[in-house]
Order: structure tokens, then C-alpha cells, then sequence
């Protein structure tokens, strides 16, 4: 192990798993894993009221998703005996004191442990922000645990990184004004100062701060996955937000990012969460998935609403890709029948058959007939949507376009809006797309 480097990811269990909180989960494992040291993974629950069970699983299934492997893991719940033995400690000490409270309301508690506060000026240096002086003056002698029993975060968070050696306080600006009075603590139990690095914000496009109260589920990572997003593309993503590798690359595997992730290039100013720009990153990452891994989801997506072929499955993929960037995107496409075209005969009313409401009922026959005769005599092996085109052009330009090509695409789609004709007979196949065009001839025959 390089230089004995320990950093941790300690989220509470009092709401989601924050997408901004995933941003410092990974920052604090690129730095472990590059310079060989440990991660840490702290579940802080000191907050009894606020701490659920169900935010719990949800940061453990998370960390699971992300992929991030963690050297232990503990529950500050759990180590309420050793936070006690600090708190007698410093009770024994002096620099903590039994303090008498006015009840505020009936019923509250008469009694907290306060910590004797030095008023001492604190100048730290921060990896990012640089040197921050602060006088604690103000900070006056704060509360730290409810009872030696119920020790309060400033006091467990110092204890628990002093325990557990932790080296790098990785965390969020917002954490940034809890540092001195941890700084305090820690001097106060003998502790030696880790470095510490304040992340900055995570911003809306609306430029406040990516906050659940104002931009509900779209903050936490679950929505994200719900989505149908991919891992790879979330890590890529945020990772971006607050540093960059100083050269045009945007594309990262988790690999390359454990290598080129440079803590030392972290801005300062706050990041703009911008769920486009991640729609992009899915969008791309999507594209690298090995071919199988790609199949797999679609099929599972596909065969939820169709009855089809793996054959087919593999065939229409990349058309289903082209229109969408995230696999939640796919499947709410599929479950509107947006791609019924592609699974199933097409299921349409004549009316929709005639260009701009023509209704000239001998020409359409007459049309259709042509297209029939034209796309008949392409060999099956040529029937590729370039050859198509130029198979039909002439007489559609001759015939007037709209007037040979809009029914052609509505025979072979029954949708009002679809890819071009050219495409979606080579899509279908020489087979399928006569087929269509009969039962189009057919329906117009008849009425
Ligand atoms: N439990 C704190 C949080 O979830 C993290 C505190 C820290 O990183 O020191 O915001």
C-alpha cells in the first residue's frame, strides 16, 4: 500500500442515495484505488428519527449497481460504545461538559453534552479550495452527543475517522462550514488531521442547487436506474461533473477513469447537472455494449409486448436504437406500439392510404400495382433500401412522389409517421414488404 492512503463513503440513510453523493462515493474510490489504498463504506445513522431501513438498502443496492467494492463496512449505529468511551473521555478531560438545558417544549430533555469550545482560529488546507481560516468563536460551545448514549454526527464522524485511520475527507462543499468543529473535535481526542478535499456543488440547469425538495426524484440515483440507464454512463457522466482530464476525451471506461481521475484538477466552481448531456453518455455507452449484452435487453424489452424471433430481434435493434438513448426509453416506445410496424402486419384505415386526402381510388390501385410490379422484379439479395430507391424513383418522380411513395410507406407501416419507405422495405425484407403491399391493393380493392 502506497503512503497507507484510507478514504470513506459515508451517506446517511435519511433519503435516497443523492446523485450528487454518487459524484463523492466515486471520487473518494478513484483516489483509494490509484494510489492502492482502502475505501471505506460507512452507513451514518446517527440520526435515529430520520435513518430508515428502506434509504439504507437503497445505498447498499446502490453501491452494488455502481460496482464499487469497499474495504468493510459499518454502521455508525453500531459502534455507539466506542463514540461512549470518547465522550467519557473527554467529559474526564474537561473539554466537554454535562450542560443543564431550558426545556423548550414539555417533554424535552434537560441535559446534552457540549463541547468546551477552545475559540481558537482554524486554518486548514483544503485540496481544492486552498488554505480556509476560520475563527470559531461563533461556533460557541455546540452540542455533540444527546447523552453518552446518543452521540450527535460531529462527534461520531471525528471518532469514526480517527478509529478507522481514515487519511482523505473527500465530501461535498456544502460539508465545508462542519469542518472546523471537527477539526476542534478531533484535536480535542488527539487525533492527527486528514486532508481534506470540498467537492463542488451539483447544480440544476435552473442554477439552484440539485436539491430533492425542489427537483424531487430526478436528484436521487434510483430514478436512474428505474430509467434503464446504464451504470457505465452514470459513472462516466458524473465523474465529469467538477473535474476534467484537460484533454478532449469524454468517453471513460470505469478503468480509465480509476487511472486518469485527478484530484488535484477538481474546480472550484459548482457543476451543472444537465440530464441531456447524460441522455448522451447512455447513448454512447449503449453503442459500446458488446452485441449479445445488447440483444439480451432488447429482447427482454421486445418479447414484454411481441411474440418474435431472436432472428428478428437482432434485425430491427439497430433501428430501435437509433430512436432512443436509454433502454426505459426503448421500452416506453415499444409499450406505444411505436415500432408495431416492425412486430406485427400493419393494422391501418384506407383514408390513410391516399396522399394529402386524394381520394383518386383507380390511381392508387394503379400505383400500388406498379410499386408491387417495380419492387417485385429487385433481386432479393440487391433488395437493400439504396437499390430501392433508385428502383422506384423514376416512376415516383414521374407519378408525382408524394402520390407513389406516401402509400407505399403507409402499406408498409400503417403509421402515419415511420422511417422512409426505402428503409422500411429493406428493414422487412423483399417477402414481407410484397406482402404488405398485396394487403394494401387488397383493402383498396375492396372498398
Ligand atoms: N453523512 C454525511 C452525508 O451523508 C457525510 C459526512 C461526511 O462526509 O463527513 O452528507
Amino acid at each position: 500500500m502506497k503512503n497507507n492512503i484510507v478514504t470513506r463513503f459515508p451517506p446517511s440513510p435519511t433519503g435516497l442515495l443523492h446523485i450528487g453523493n454518487v459524484r463523492t462515493g466515486l471520487y473518494n474510490y478513484f483516489f483509494a484505488l490509484q494510489n492502492e489504498g482502502k475505501f471505506i463504506f460507512r452507513i451514518e445513522d446517527t440520526d435515529k428519527e430520520r435513518s430508515k431501513k428502506e434509504y439504507e438498502e437503497d445505498i447498499f443496492k446502490s453501491m452494488e449497481w455502481l460496482g464499487l467494492k469497499y474495504d468493510g463496512v459499518t454502521r455508525q449505529s453500531e459502534r455507539a460504545g466506542i463514540h461512549k468511551k470518547y465522550l467519557e473521555k473527554l467529559l474526564a478531560e474537561g473539554k466537554a461538559y454535562i450542560s443543564k438545558e431550558e426545556p423548550k417544549e414539555e417533554g424535552q430533555r434537560t441535559e446534552v453534552i457540549r463541547f468546551k469550545n477552545p475559540n481558537t482560529n482554524i486554518t486548514f488546507t483544503d485540496l481544492i479550495r486552498g488554505e480556509v481560516s476560520i475563527d470559531t468563536t461563533d461556533l460557541k460551545d455546540f452540542v455533540i452527543a444527546k447523552s453518552l448514549d446518543e452521540p450527535l454526527y460531529h462527534l461520531a464522524v471525528v471518532v469514526d475517522d480517527f478509529e478507522m485511520g481514515i487519511t482523505h475527507v473527500i465530501r461535498g462543499e456544502d460539508h465545508i462550514s462542519n469542518t472546523p468543529r471537527q477539526i476542534l473535535l478531533l484535536e480535542a481526542i488527539g487525533g492527527s488531521r486528514p486532508v481534506y478535499a470540498h467537492l463542488p456543488l451539483i447544480f440544476a440547469e435552473d442554477r439552484s442547487k440539485l436539491s430533492k425538495r425542489k427537483h424531487g426524484e430526478r436528484v436521487s440515483l434510483k430514478h436512474y436506474i428505474e430509467q434503464g440507464y446504464l451504470p457505465e454512463a452514470i459513472i462516466n457522466y458524473m465523474s465529469l461533473l467538477g473535474w476534467n482530464p484537460g484533454t478532449d476525451q469524454e468517453i471513460f471506461t470505469f478503468e480509465e477513469l480509476i487511472k486518469a481521475f485527478d484530484i488535484s484538477k477538481v474546480q472550484k466552481g459548482g457543476a451543472i447537472f444537465n440530464e441531456e448531456k447524460l441522455k448522451w453518455f447512455n447513448k454512447e455507452h449503449m453503442k459500446r455494449l458488446p452485441a449479445e449484452v445488447l440483444e439480451q435487453k432488447m429482447k427482454e424489452i421486445i418479447t414484454s409486448v411481441y411474440k418474435v424471433s431472436d432472428n428478428d430481434i437482432k434485425h430491427f435493434t439497430p433501428v430501435i436504437l437509433e430512436r432512443i438513448s436509454t433502454f426505459g426509453e426503448a421500452r416506453a416506445l415499444i409499450q406505444q406500439g411505436e415500432f408495431d410496424y416492425l412486430f406485427k402486419s400493419p393494422d391501418y384505415s384506407i383514408e390513410l392510404l391516399y396522399w394529402k386526402g386524394q381520394k383518386d381510388h383507380e390511381a392508387l390501385i394503379r400505383r400500388l400495382n406498379e410499386v408491387i410490379k417495380i419492387l417485385g422484379r429487385i433481386d432479393e439479395k440487391d433488395y437493400k433500401q439504396a437499390i430501392i430507391k433508385d428502383a422506384l424513383w423514376e416512376y415516383a418522380t414521374s407519378e408525382g412522389r408524394g402520390e407513389v411513395l406516401w402509400p407505399t410507406r403507409v402499406a408498409l407501416s400503417g403509421k402515419e409517421k415511420s422511417p422512409d419507405p426505402f428503409v422500411l422495405a429493406e428493414l422487412l425484407g423483399k417477402e414481407e414488404s410484397l406482402k404488405r403491399l398485396h394487403s394494401a391493393l387488397e383493402k383498396v380493392s375492396h372498398a
